[in-house]
C-alpha cells in the first residue's frame, strides 16, 4: 500500500481548485507522461517543469525602456480615459507616470469597473509587460501583470513559462501548480546526504519550489542544481525499479534451451531465400543466449523490412526443440494475424502446432487455443495483449518474443514474465534506439542489430507533391494500377478523434472509388476485425489494387508486391512515422516509390522533414534527424520532447547522472535488497512519486 503521506499528491488533478474535467483534459495533453485511463495526478503537475522563463527584473523607468523590452514599472496613475460611450473600437486608456516620463496603458474591450478597481486614479501601482513606443509616445498594451504597490510581492519578477495548449491559460496552469506545490508533504530524504552535498543539490521540495518560483532565470534552467536534483531523483527511481525487476528476473533464473537443430534446419531449408549475414549473426547470438542457464533479455533492432520476423521464428523453433513453448506478441491485431499467416505455413510444414490468440477469438475457438496452450499441444502462439490475460496458462512457456516493443510498457513485460517458467525474452523494434536510451528504457539488455537489408531490394524513390496536384497523381496511379501495381494510400493523421480519422479515410475512398471501381479497398481502425482481415487479404491477393488506409497499417504490415505508397498530408506526420509508413513498400524486388502529398504552406520543420525523407532511406540517419528536429521524446512515441518515459530528466543535459544513478541503484539493492532501512523506506516514496508502483509491488511479492 502506498504510504498515506503521499495521498495529497495522488488525487486526480481535477481535485485542484480551478481544474474541472475540461481544463483537466487540456492539462493532460501537455503532461509528459500519459497516465491512460487513470488520468493525471497532482504529482504529475509538479513535474511539469517550465520550458522557459520571462525575465521581468528590468526596471529602467519609462524613459529608458527600449521598444519591445519586457519591463516592470513603478507608476502613479493619473487619469482614466474611457472610450466614448457605445464605441467599443476605441481602447480604454489610462495615463500614468514615473520619475522619468509619462506612459499610456492601453486596454481593448476593457471592463471599466475592473480597471477602476485595479488601477484607481492616484494609486501607486506596479505593472509589467512589453514596452512599446507609438509615434514617440511610450505605451504598454495589456500589461501582463498589474498590482498595487503594497502587493508588489505577488508579481513574479522571473516568471516560469509552461508548455501550453489551445484553451488552457498560463494563469490557470500556474494556479494549479501552486496548489500542487502546497500539497508536497514533508518527506524523509531518499538520497545519500554526502552525495547531495558534493553535488550542491537542494532537497526535493526546495528544488521543486525553486524551479516553479524562480528568483533568477538560472533557477529554472535544466542544467542548474534544482533541475538536476529532480532529474537524478527520476533516474534513480527508474534504475532502482529496473534493478528490482532484474533481481526478480534473476531469482527466477532461466533454463538452458538447446536442441538438436532438426526443426531449425528444416525451417531454414524451407525458406524461399537465404538469411542475410546480419540475420545469421543475430540468430547465432540468440541461440547462444538460449543455451545459457541465465535468462535472455535481448533487443533485436532492425530497420523496417530488415527481416526480423524470420529471426523470431527460428528463435522460437529452438525453444520448441528444447521442449518448450514460445509466444510472439504484436501490438495490433492486424499485425498478429499477419505474423500468423506468414509463419503458420512454414511452421506447420516443419511439424509445429501454431495458434493465434487475439481479442477476437471467442467461444469454442478460444477455448481450444487455451486448452492447447495449457496441455502443451500448441507449440507457438501469436497474439496481442490478449496473451496477457489471466485465463491464458501455458504448459511450459520458455520464450516470449515482443514485436515493436515501444508500444508495450514495462508493466506488460512484467505481466509476461509472470506467465511462464521465467521465459527468455526477445524484444524486436524497428526504432533505432541510441545506446543511452536503451539503458534508460530497458535497463541492461543485450542488443543484436540487423544492419543489412535482404539482397535484391531496390531503393525507394521518394517525391513530394503539393495537394493541388492531386488529380495529376490520381492519373498516374491509374496507369500504375493498369500495369498491375499495388498502392497504399494513407489518409491524413488527424489528432481530433477516431471519428474524424474515419471521415478522412471514407471521404478519400468515396472520391477515388469512381476512378478505381472494385479495385479499391478501405481499412481503418473502426472496422470489425474480420472486415479488416478481409480488406487486407483482398489487397494481398490482388483483388483490390488501391488500399485506402488510416495509420492502422503503420507498423509491420507486409505485402511484398505493393510498390507505391501515397501519404496524404505528409506534413502532419513525424519522421519516424513517415519512415515506418514508407517501409511498407520496397519489400520485394520491384522498384517502389513513395509520394508525400503536402498542403502548402509548409512550416520550417515540416519542410526539413520532407527533405530528409527525400534524401535518405537509412533508418539511423532518419532517427538522428528526428532527434535534432524534435527531441528524443518522439523517438519512442512519448509526447513531449524530453527523454522517453521521463518527465524531468533529459538525456542531453543529464546523461552524466544516469550512470551514477545506475551504480547507486545497484549499491542500494546489494546492501538493502528489500528496501527496509530508513533510506530504503524513503526510496519507496520516491518510487511511488515517479509511478514505479509495479516495482514496489515486486518487493512484497518477493
Ligand atoms: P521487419 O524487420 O520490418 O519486421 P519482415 O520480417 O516483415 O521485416 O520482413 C520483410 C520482408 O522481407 C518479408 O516479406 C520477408 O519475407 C522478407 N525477408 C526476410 N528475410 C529475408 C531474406 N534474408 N531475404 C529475402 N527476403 C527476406
Ligand atoms: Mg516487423
Amino acid at each position: 500500500m502506498r504510504p498515506s503521506l503521499l495521498d495529497p499528491l495522488f488525487t486526480p488533478i481535477t481535485s485542484l481548485a480551478g481544474v474541472g474535467p475540461k481544463v483537466g483534459a487540456l492539462m493532460e495533453r501537455i503532461l509528459p507522461l500519459d497516465r491512460g485511463a487513470h488520468g493525471a495526478r497532482t504529482a504529475d503537475l509538479l513535474f511539469l517543469l517550465p520550458s522557459s522563463v520571462i525575465d521581468r527584473r528590468s526596471r529602467p523607468g519609462i524613459a529608458n525602456a527600449a521598444p519591445g523590452e519586457i519591463v516592470t514599472l513603478d507608476l502613479i496613475i493619473d487619469h482614466h480615459q474611457p472610450p466614448p460611450r457605445g464605441n467599443r473600437s476605441v481602447p480604454y486608456r489610462i495615463l500614468a507616470h514615473d520619475d522619468t516620463d509619462e506612459i499610456t496603458l492601453t486596454f481593448f474591450h476593457a471592463h471599466a469597473s475592473y480597471l477602476e478597481k485595479q488601477l484607481p486614479e492616484g494609486a501607486q501601482v506596479i505593472v509589467s509587460g512589453k514596452m512599446e513606443w507609438f509615434n514617440g509616445c511610450p505605451s504598454m498594451v495589456h500589461p501582463d501583470h498589474i498590482a498595487l504597490a503594497q502587493d508588489a510581492a505577488s508579481l513574479p519578477l522571473v516568471e516560469p513559462v509552461y508548455p501550453l495548449t489551445a484553451g488552457l491559460s498560463g494563469k490557470v496552469l500556474r494556479r494549479a501548480i501552486t496548489q500542487a506545490l502546497a500539497r508536497v508533504p514533508k518527506m524523509p530524504e531518499w538520497q545519500d546526504t554526502p552525495f547531495l552535498r558534493r553535488q550542491s543539490f537542494p532537497s526535493f521540495d526546495a528544488a521543486l519550489a525553486r524551479i516553479h518560483n524562480p528568483e533568477t532565470p538560472i533557477d529554472a534552467a535544466p542544467d542548474n542544481v534544482a533541475w538536476r536534483r529532480l532529474a537524478y531523483d527520476e533516474f534513480l527511481a527508474g534504475q532502482v525499479s529496473l534493478a528490482l525487476v532484474r533481481a526478480r528476473v534473476r531469482r527466477l533464473s532461466g533454463q538452458p534451451l538447446t536442441g538438436d537443430g532438426q526443426l531449425v534446419d528444416a525451417l531454414r531449408a524451407s525458406l524461399p531465400y537465404a538469411l542475410t549475414g546480419a540475420q545469421d549473426r543475430a540468430l547465432a547470438e540468440i541461440h547462444a543466449d538460449l543455451a545459457r542457464p541465465e535468462r535472455m533479455l535481448r533487443l533485436l533492432q532492425g530497420d523496417v523490412g530488415s527481416g526480423k520476423t524470420v529471426v523470431a521464428l527460428l528463435a522460437m523453433a529452438r525453444a520448441v526443440e528444447a521442449g518448450g513453448q514460445a509466444a510472439l506478441m504484436a501490438p495490433t491485431e492486424i499485425l498478429a494475424r499477419q505474423h500468423f499467416s506468414t509463419i503458420a505455413p512454414l511452421a506447420e510444414r516443419a511439424g509445429l502446432k501454431i495458434a493465434v490468440l487475439t481479442g477476437r477469438e471467442k467461444g469454442r475457438e478460444r477455448k481450444q487455443v487455451l486448452e492447447g496452450l495449457d496441455d502443451g499441444s500448441i507449440h507457438i502462439v501469436i497474439g496481442t495483449h490478449a496473451l496477457f490475460q489471466e485465463s491464458v496458462v501455458f504448459h511450459r512457456l520458455v520464450l516470449a518474443v515482443v514485436d515493436e516493443q515501444h508500444r508495450f510498457g514495462v508493466h506488460q513485460r512484467l505481466a509476461m514474465t509472470a506467465k511462464g517458467d521465467a521465459p527468455d525474452m526477445l524484444v524486436m523494434t524497428a526504432t533505432p534506439i541510441p545506446r543511452t536510451l536503451v539503458l534508460t528504457a530497458f535497463g541492461d539488455m543485450d542488443v543484436s542489430r540487423l544492419t543489412e537489408k535482404p539482397a535484391g531490394r531496390q531503393p525507394i524513390r521518394t517525391v513530394t507533391l503539393p495537394l493541388e496536384r492531386l488529380s495529376e497523381l490520381v492519373g498516374r496511379i491509374r496507369d500504375a494500377v493498369a500495369q498491375g501495381q499495388k498502392i497504399y494510400w494513407i489518409c491524413p493523421l488527424v489528432e481530433e478523434s477516431e471519428e474524424v480519422k474515419l471521415m478522412a479515410a471514407e471521404d478519400r475512398f468515396a472520391s477515388l472509388q469512381p476512378v478505381f471501381g472494385d479495385q479499391i479497398g478501405l481499412v481503418h481502425g473502426r472496422m470489425k476485425g474480420s472486415e479488416k482481415d478481409e480488406a487486407m487479404r483482398a489487397f494481398k491477393e490482388g483483388k483490390t489494387r488501391v488500399l485506402i488506409a488510416t495509420t492502422v497499417i503503420e507498423v509491420g504490415v507486409d505485402v511484398p508486391d505493393a510498390t507505391i505508397i501515397v501519404i496524404e498530408h505528409a506534413e502532419r506526420f513525424g519522421l519516424a512515422q513517415l519512415h515506418q509508413l514508407r517501409g511498407r513498400v520496397g519489400r520485394g524486388s520491384k522498384p517502389s516509390s513513395c509520394v508525400l502529398l503536402y498542403k502548402e504552406p509548409l512550416g520550417e520543420t515540416a519542410k526539413r522533414r520532407l527533405a530528409v525523407m527525400r534524401e535518405t532511406e537509412d533508418g539511423f540517419v532518419i532517427a538522428e534527424e528526428d532527434l535534432k528536429l524534435r527531441g528524443e521524446g518522439e523517438l519512442l512515441g512519448t509526447r513531449q520532447s524530453g527523454t522517453p518515459g521521463f518527465q524531468i530528466a533529459r538525456i542531453d543535459t543529464h546523461a552524466d547522472l544516469l550512470e551514477t544513478a545506475r551504480d547507486d541503484a545497484r549499491l542500494i539493492l546489494a546492501t538493502d535488497p528489500d528496501l527496509q532501512t530508513p533510506r530504503g523506506k524513503a526510496l519507496r516514496l520516491l518510487l511511488y512519486l515517479f509511478g514505479k508502483d509495479d516495482a514496489v509491488r515486486l518487493l512484497r511479492a518477493g
